[in-house]
This record gives structure tokens, C-alpha cells and sequence, in this order.
């Protein structure tokens, strides 16, 4: 049985469907995430789970028990919010006990269990600052131990490093899955950046107009998209289709070629390359084929040097991919 069984949820704010008939099920130890562009109706979904937004139709079970309409304070469910929510004029430790102080967890065992989520999140020793004498990434930690401290079946996470740069967002991406590795609490992720989605997560649905657009595995997500939309959004969407894909591909229908199975080489669909940008490890073009399509290509950059990609602007090349690289998309 899942953990979460979300049957049909529907919720509108006036004419706006925010969210239009979502099944959803979520298995306990999971790290899912929820990945869509903005209005996309993830967060709805998030804030429905949690209890901050009353669904107009449907049902959200928990460990078989049905929570739709529970006030958040009788779920076994925790928020860990973009802007953290820190009260300013606490210390660190205040803020980890504050949940635990309103429900009346005896004093002792309050600290042992503050300390000991402090040291998970690796800010032991901070007990005593403000959160206005954190930095982004130790204030996001703080935010972490207060909602883990109670130990709920489910974290809910409202794009937890948004506001945080690019470095330490990627360093926190990789904490934040080996910390849910180690607690094994059920993590749903909010996020409308896909790299982020793929890197972390077990399972990933992606939303648009308030549907679940597919629901997989990062790789099938990635490799494998349903639709054109879930192909143009997570990655880039080369996709080929009408006249060009029965030139190309000898095919009808609309296709996708993710950018780093395309070779240029000498022989092959004949082209321009139009742009190139230097990204370090690798070199992206964007090529327009004859046959009336532009395609993004990635090439690692193992043997040709940055002076040698620019010089390619412009030039008559072909490109090649395996007949497996082409997946349909409609
Ligand atoms: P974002 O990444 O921008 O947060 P999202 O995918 O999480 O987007 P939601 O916040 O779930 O999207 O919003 C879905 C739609 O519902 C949007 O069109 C939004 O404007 C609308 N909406 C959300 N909350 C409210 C509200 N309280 N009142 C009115 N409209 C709302």
C-alpha cells in the first residue's frame, strides 16, 4: 500500500483550475518530486497535502487514513517553506524546540531530540546564534531540523533552495538527499527546475495546467517524455516533426533527439551550424538542417579546444544519431 494515495483532486480559485484531477500515489521512503512551470499547480498540491488549502473535490489518504480535510495540525506531515519561516528574535535551538514547546515535550528530552537534529543537518555548535548571523545555506539547515525534529512520516518541501546561488544550491541538493538517504521520512519536493528534479528524485510527475503530465523515474522522464510538453520542458525540446520528420526519420509524427546523442560528422542530415556556445566541459550548437529544423547539439569537449568551436560558426556540416535516439512524442 502507499504512504500517500491522492485520488482525483481537483481545487479552483475562481475560473483558475489551479489543480484538475491529480492521482497521485507515493510509496514510504520515497523522495518524489513535483516539477512544473509556474501555475503549473504544484504547490497547490503541496499546500493540499499539508492542509493550508481545502480541496474542492477529492481525497488524500494517509497510511490509509483519510486526511482530506484535517486541519494541518492533526497530520503526520511537516512544511519546510521557501523563506525558511525562522522566528528572527529566537536562537537556532529555540527555533528546532518551538514545535515541541507548544505541544509540551518535557524540556530534557526537547533538547536531546534538537541537538541530535542539528547535528543531521551538521550545524552542531550553533545552538546559540540568531538567524539573522546564519548564511543562506545554515538558515535553509535550521529550517530542515525544525521541521525533521518531530520525525513526521512526510516532509513537504516548498522549493527549499530557491533562494539560495547557484554553488550552494547544487551542494545543498546533494545534502539534502543524503540526509532523507539517512532518515528515511518521505520527502515531496516542489521545484520548477528541472535539472534539480532529475538529480534528486526517485520519481518525478510532472505538472501542466493543473495535470500530472507523466509520472516516472528521472531517467524515463528525461529519455523517454510522453508528450511535447514534457520533452520541451525538461531538457531541450528538439523536436522534429510534419515534413521535416519524414525527410529525416522517414517517419510521421513528432519526435525527440536529446542534444548529446547528435554527432556532427561529415555524413548525414545536411546543415549550418548557426550558434555555438562555449561551456566548458562541453560545447553547445544549434544547428538548422536543410530539411527545415533547428537542432540543439552537445558535444564534450575531450578533444576540440574553445578557438576550434568558434572557427565552426557558419560552417556545412551533418549530423548524425542512432535510430534508438529518435523517440515519438505524438
Ligand atoms: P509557482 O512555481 O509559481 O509557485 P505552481 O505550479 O506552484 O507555481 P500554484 O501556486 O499551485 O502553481 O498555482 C496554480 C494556479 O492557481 C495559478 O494560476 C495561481 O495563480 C492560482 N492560485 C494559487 N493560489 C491562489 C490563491 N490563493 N488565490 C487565487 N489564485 C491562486
Amino acid at each position: 500500500m502507499a504512504l500517500i494515495e491522492i485520488r482525483n483532486l481537483a481545487k479552483a480559485f475562481g475560473t483558475v483550475k489551479a489543480v484538475d484531477g491529480v492521482d497521485l500515489d507515493i510509496n514510504s521512503g520515497e523522495f518524489i518530486t513535483l516539477l512544473g512551470p509556474s501555475g503549473s499547480g504544484k504547490t497547490t498540491v503541496l499546500r493540499m497535502i499539508a492542509g493550508f488549502e481545502d480541496p474542492d473535490s477529492g481525497t488524500i489518504k494517509l497510511s490509509g487514513q483519510d486526511i482530506t480535510h484535517l486541519p494541518p495540525y492533526d497530520r503526520d506531515v511537516n512544511t519546510v517553506f521557501q523563506d525558511y519561516a525562522l522566528f528572527p528574535h529566537m536562537d537556532v535551538l529555540a527555533n528546532i524546540e518551538y514545535g515541541m514547546r507548544v505541544k509540551k515535550v518535557p524540556k530534557e528530552e526537547r533538547r536531546e531530540k534538537a541537538l541530535k537534529a542539528l547535528e543531521q543537518v551538521r550545524l552542531s555548535g550553533y545552538e546559540n546564534r540568531k538567524p539573522s548571523q546564519l548564511s543562506g545555506g545554515q538558515r535553509q539547515r535550521v529550517a530542515l531540523a525544525r521541521a525533521l525534529v518531530n520525525r513526521p512520516s512526510v516532509l513537504l518541501l516548498d522549493e527549499p533552495l530557491g533562494a539560495l546561488d547557484l554553488k550552494l544550491r547544487q551542494q545543498m541538493q546533494i545534502e539534502l538527499k543524503e540526509l532523507q538517504r539517512e532518515v528515511g521520512i518521505t520527502f515531496i519536493f516542489v521545484t520548477h527546475d528541472q535539472e534539480e528534479a532529475l538529480t534528486m528524485s526517485d520519481r518525478i510527475a510532472v505538472f501542466d495546467k493543473g495535470r500530472i503530465q507523466q509520472l516516472d523515474k528521472p531517467a524515463a522522464i528525461y529519455e523517454k517524455p510522453r508528450n511535447e510538453f514534457v520533452a520541451g520542458f525538461v531538457g531541450v525540446s528538439n523536436l522534429i516533426s510534419g515534413a521535416a520528420a519524414e525527410k529525416l526519420l522517414g517517419k510521421k509524427g513528432t519526435f525527440t533527439v536529446r542534444p548529446e546523442k547528435i554527432r556532427i560528422e561529415g555524413k548525414g542530415a545536411a546543415g549550418v551550424i548557426r550558434e555555438v556556445e562555449y561551456l566548458g566541459p562541453a560545447t553547445r550548437f544549434l544547428v538548422e538542417l536543410d530539411a527545415g529544423v533547428r537542432l540543439v547539439v552537445l558535444q564534450q569537449n575531450s578533444e576540440q579546444s574553445a578557438v576550434d568551436v568558434e572557427s565552426l560558426r557558419g560552417r556545412k556540416i551533418a549530423l548524425s544519431w542512432d535510430k534508438e535516439s529518435e523517440y515519438q512524442v505524438s
